[in-house]
């Protein structure tokens, strides 16, 4: 069976609402497909790509994973979404049918070549009204129709931008995928909620989304350098397994690679993550207080601790899920 209905009943299967898997059933996948591929792959539940010219690619994200994001964010009619990273438009047009007509989806895309394809093929399969498509960089999300109840992010991002925090309503979630682990080719995907000042959340997904570019994609580039100027001698104070080491990553939203360091700098003070050890310089106080908590909670793994921070990062909190 090579048809909607295929994701539609494998959804089913694996547990999904049917409010959401029967939003599969109403969007032709092929349409939204700028590459030769063949219906079986296209109605199967993999990623498969959509659009390539030159450097620029963009895939359509595998159906039960972008289902199990609509179901965290707890996506129903009604409800208004955000999506960053739109690329041919299937997911957009997917959700637009869970939250139908007095809910809506805006979708960003920063690739205009993505996205004049996207605009074409939407205007034929999905022109409910409540689906607004704008080309643009993500990281700053789109506030003319803010607050959102959900922000759902289906590239991976360098950190999770302010504007996004400042868009979320009180109580919304969001998911986001982020470039922190060495790996490179997967990404922790976490899932946050707005309360109040503070944002917290955990891992809920390991994931191999597409390398944001633009202002999402340029952090860890940028710590490079920032690194680089702060003048001081390491010393050995702290160890941290890598559990850790990927908590603080969030946390901090500073810490990129470098040479197969991992290096966390904020113009104050800076800390390498070197064979299993922390070295640290500098006054370093954030660190420190969050690693102390690591040290009290004894490392647990990412998916088992409640993380969370301030829009400017200035602090922080961590738990043990109960
Ligand atoms: N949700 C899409 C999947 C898109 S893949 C679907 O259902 O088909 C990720 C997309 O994110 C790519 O098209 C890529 O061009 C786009 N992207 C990369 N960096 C971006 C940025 N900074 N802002 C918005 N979109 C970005």
């Amino acid at each position: 069976m090579s048809s909607p209905k295929r994701i539609y009943e494998y959804l089913l299967g694996i547990g999904i609402k049917k409010e959401i898997a029967e939003a599969f059933l109403k969007v032709p996948r092929e349409r939204f497909v700028f590459v030769d591929l063949n219906p079986d792959r296209i109605y199967s539940d993999d990623a498969i790509l959509t659009f390539k010219d030159g450097e620029i690619y963009s895939t359509s994200s595998q159906p039960s994973l972008m289902a199990e994001f609509m179901q965290e964010v707890g996506l129903k009619k009604g409800m208004k979404v955000l999506e960053i990273g739109g690329g041919t438009g299937y997911n957009a047009a997917v959700m637009s049918h869970v939250v139908g007509d007095d809910g809506l989806v805006v979708s960003v895309e920063s690739e205009e070549k993505v996205c004049s394809c996207a605009k074409r093929v939407l205007a034929e399969h999905a022109d409910k009204g409540n689906l607004i498509y704008i080309c643009g960089d993500g990281y700053y999300g789109v506030e003319e129709y803010s607050p959102y109840d959900a922000i759902i992010v289906t590239v991976a991002v360098d950190e999770v931008s302010p504007y996004w925090i400042d868009q979320l309503r009180d109580f919304g979630r969001m998911v986001v995928p982020m470039n922190v682990f060495s790996i490179g080719f997967y990404q922790p995907t976490m899932v946050f909620r707005k309360e109040g000042e503070m944002i917290k959340g955990r891992m809920r997904f390991v994931t191999s989304f597409l390398k944001a570019g633009g202002r999402l994609g340029c952090r860890n580039e940028k710590v490079k350098e920032l690194f680089g100027k702060i003048d001081c001698e390491p010393s050995e104070k702290l160890y941290m397994d890598r559990s850790g080491m990927s908590i603080l990553e969030i946390l901090t939203g500073f810490i990129g690679k470098n040479r197969g360091f991992y290096i966390y700098a904020d113009g104050f003070c800076k800390a390498i993550y070197k064979f299993e050890k922390w070295h640290l310089c500098g006054g370093c106080e954030r660190l420190e207080r969050a690693v102390s908590l690591l040290e009290r909670e004894g490392f647990p793994s990412l998916d088992r601790v409640l993380i969370g921070f301030n829009k400017d990062r200035t602090e922080f909190y961590l738990s043990r899920e109960g």
